[in-house]
């Protein structure tokens, strides 16, 4: 019981800590991806302030070119002439050698113009149409008035991919030409190079509308080369849709690459110039991995908070079933011999009984206590453990045993008839005697044994205990005698000491509560017919209704010596009943009351009687004692003087059950009786074959009786054939169911007592 609630604890112990755990884990993985959300967002929106940055950066460098042509713009004039060309072309070079650029022109409104470019003499009057497309469309829109910067062309001067810038000359507020400038890209890369590119954790490459690569960083973590982000491994299946669907819109996207087993989180930020593209690599490092870092240590200290948790949570349900553990030891286990104890034997046979049968063995060491004394308690447990050895090793599959107390153990052997049962179990006590120490030094160790066995069925928790409960009677039976006895539980005799007990324990109590009750059986006078008297039985009525037989509870008072009580008792209710009669006006009739051996020899028995005769005043005579033959068999003489002292008084003696036992023909003839009752044995299955020498015999009694004036009564007669032997054979008297059962005194007086005048039973046959 306390197993299964503890495994039942356990079990909830280690479904909690699961639950924990899933918890936690639960917890941890919404904490972890929301901090990991928390982080891209963050590095997001960093790497987006960064891309804004260099936006700005790459504006205003492009702002610085416009600036110094609109500075130069300022000094020029519309040439009309040979010499205003010849001065432009030297201003121009002028101009050229003070900057970066890598060279300038100048068109006029008639699309001619100068192109003065490094280490080269200036080209004059040169057609626009020359010029590169992108070039010539950026230098249309400034001769329309608008400044504008060309897509990248490949400049037919420096061989090189350029760009160009071009602005309007305004004189008197009118457009009278347009200076332009071409510039190498890589004036970008010092902007986009640089170490601290996104905090140290990324780079930034250039890229045009088409995904080609402007300017390539040179920090980029792509090895393989490609032209465009479209080729290599930047973008894959949907990502790269999205980004071109993004960059048609000039739109701001964050997607992020694989490359060598590594993801890397890119933006890409328009520049706002020609479809420009700032396309920037997140590469983990720097600022960002910081961050990463920061919710990676967050990371480890969660596991570890976790792994802690989860250390004191097994740690606690191993103490918790170490304790257990403990616990059952102490519950289930005996610390002297090591061996099961009782709870734990009622336990195993409760399941034992629930699978089949078996039979429980109480097996004691005969003066344990005595041992103990002598030999001192270190041997004495020496000797329990080797009990408790020995024992294990005649036990077999599915067999048990358990040490209670003392030197008391209880065996479950799986055989359930007697005779194995007992042959193992004389083994087993053989073994017991010779193999322990304390043989050896001259102490012949004995045990005693109660067995009882039981077959499977029922409730098997009700059958243990009753089994433990009925295996003790057959210990405590076994008990007796000095050498090694067993003991097989009787459930017959068990039912008769529990009802003996039963009316042991409330004899004293229904005796004062008027449960037991005289019963009249009349006696009837041969000769004439006539009521002759009756026998005073006593039954018992217990207080639920039940009917008691006396020789259910007679024989049990007869050892206890109650009878005694019982008897006197008796003998005041007929000499009460009597009173009665008399009181009533009928005449009295003589009642036999039946008096133990007990009682008889009492030294104030004849004074009791006495004085009850005349405390209800009647005469002595009208009381016969009945004793029984048995009397008579240890000091004749003793009793002829007591029934000499109770005939001195006026009480009739009459000798029952005469012929059941021992009769003798020579007691009858020592004693001094009024009365021999026949036993019903003489009638009792008297075939006809014998019913000649039974008549002898009865015929030659009644007759010795005569002559020693003792009147006769047949007991017993049950039918008229009864009442005709009897009466032949010369008896006075005759009592049996043929004239009436016993019954209640009350009954008795209604059928036999109502009027005076002579009262004739039927049956009377004569
Ligand atoms: P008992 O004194 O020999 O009483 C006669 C028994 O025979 C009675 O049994 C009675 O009911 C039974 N009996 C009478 N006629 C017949 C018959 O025709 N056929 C059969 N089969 N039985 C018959 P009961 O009342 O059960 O008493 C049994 C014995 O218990 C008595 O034998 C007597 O020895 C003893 N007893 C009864 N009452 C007392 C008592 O108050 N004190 C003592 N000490 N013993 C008593
Ligand atoms: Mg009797
Ligand atoms: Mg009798």
């Amino acid at each position: 019981m306390i197993e299964s609630k503890l495994q039942k604890k356990l079990r909830g112990a280690v479904l909690q800590v699961s639950i924990v755990t899933a918890v936690l884990l639960v917890c941890g993985g919404l904490l972890f991806s929301h901090l990991r959300d928390v982080q891209e967002a963050a590095v997001r929106s960093q790497v987006a302030a960064e891309a804004e940055e260099y936006r700005s950066r790459i504006h205003k460098q492009l702002q610085s070119g416009f600036q110094i042509l609109s500075s130069l713009s300022a000094f020029l004039e519309e040439p009309s002439d040979e010499e205003d060309w010849s001065r432009l072309a030297r201003q121009l070079r002028e101009a050229k050698q003070g900057n970066d650029f890598l060279s300038m022109a100048f068109y006029g409104r008639d699309l001619r113009g100068i192109v003065c470019a490094e280490d080269q003499a200036p080209l004059a009057n040169a057609p626009l149409a020359e010029l590169d497309p992108e070039a010539q469309s950026a230098v249309t829109l400034a001769l329309d008035g608008s400044p504008s910067v060309s897509r990248l062309f490949q400049s037919t001067i420096s061989q090189q991919r350029v760009f160009a810038y071009s602005i309007p000359v305004y004189a008197d507020g009118a457009v009278i030409g347009a200076l332009s400038a071409t510039d190498h890209i890589d004036i970008f890369t010092d902007i986009l190079s640089g170490d601290t590119v996104l905090g140290g954790g990324g780079y930034i490459h250039l890229i045009g509308s088409d995904g080609s690569f402007l300017v390539r960083s040179p920090h980029t973590v792509v090895q393989t080369h490609a032209d465009t982000i479209y080729d290599g491994p930047y973008l894959s299946g949907s990502s790269e849709s999205e980004v071109r669907e993004a960059m048609e819109n000039q739109e701001r996207i964050f997607s992020a690459f694989t490359y060598e087993g590594r993801s890397y989180p890119f933006l890409l930020e328009p520049v706002g110039l020609n479809g420009w593209y700032l396309f920037c690599v997140n590469t983990g490092e720097g600022l960002a991995s910081a961050s990463a870092d920061s919710s990676l240590t967050i990371g480890v200290l969660f596991a570890l908070v976790l792994l802690l948790v989860l250390f004191l949570m097994v740690r606690g349900y191993r103490l918790l079933r170490n304790y257990s553990q403990d616990l059952r030891r102490l519950a289930y286990y005996d610390p002297l011999t090591g061996a099961e104890n009782a709870v734990r034997f009622h336990q195993r046979l409760v399941e034992a009984l629930g699978a089949g049968g078996g039979s429980v063995a109480a097996l004691s060491v005969r003066q344990f206590p005595f041992i103990t004394e002598i030999f001192g308690k270190e041997r004495a447990n020496r000797l329990l453990c080797q009990i408790r050895e020995i024992t294990d090793r005649h036990l077999r599959e599915r067999e048990f045993f358990c040490r209670d107390s003392g030197g008391l153990f209880y065996l479950f052997l799986r055989d359930m008839e007697q005779e194995p049962v007992r042959a193992r179990l004389e083994e087993l006590i053989r073994d017991l005697e010779q193999s322990a120490e304390i043989s050896r030094l001259d102490y012949q160790l004995a045990f005693y044994c109660g067995v009882v066995s039981a077959s499977a069925g029922g409730n098997p928790e009700a059958a243990a205990d009753h089994l433990l409960t009925s295996v003790l009677f057959a210990l405590d039976r076994a008990r007796g005698g000095h050498t090694s006895t067993i003991w097989f539980f009787d459930t017959e005799l068990h039912k008769k000491e529990e009802l003996e007990n039963d009316i042991e324990s409330h004899m004293h109590q229904a005796l004062l509560d008027g449960e037991f009750q005289m019963f009249l059986q009349p006696k009837k006078d041969l000769r004439s017919g006539e009521l002759a008297g009756a026998e005073a039985l006593v039954r018992w009525r217990t207080s639920d209704g039940r009917m008691i037989f006396p020789d259910q509870f007679i024989p049990l008072f007869e050892r206890n010596g109650f009878c005694a009580r019982l008897d006197l008792y008796m003998a005041e209710q007929a000499c009460r009943r009597i009173r009665s009669w008399m009181d009533r006006g009928i005449a009295p009739i003589p009642l036999s009351v039946n008096q133990s051996k007990r009682l008889f020899f009492e030294p104030d028995y004849v004074q009791s009687l006495t004085d009850l005769a005349r405390a209800y005043g009647i005469p002595p005579r009208f009381i016969t004692l009945e004793i029984l033959e048995g009397l008579a068999l240890e000091n004749v003489d003793a009793l002829n003087e007591k029934i000499g002292q109770l005939q001195a008084v006026g009480f009739r003696i009459s000798l029952d059950d005469f012929g059941s036992g021992f009769s003798s023909l020579n007691t009858l003839g020592k004693l001094r009786i009024d009365e021999l009752k026949l036993d019903r044995g003489f009638l009792l299955g008297v075939s006809s074959r014998e019913q000649d020498r039974v008549r002898l015999i009865l015929k030659e009694i009644v007759q010795i009786a005569r002559q020693l004036s003792i009147s006769t009564v047949a007991e017993g007669v049950e039918t008229a054939e009864d009442e005709r032997l009897v009466r032949e054979v010369g008896c006075d008297l005759g009592q049996g169911y043929l004239y009436g059962r016993p019954v209640s005194a009350d009954a008795f007086d209604a059928a036999f007592m109502r009027s005076p005048p002579p009262r004739m039973l039927e049956g009377n046959g004569a």
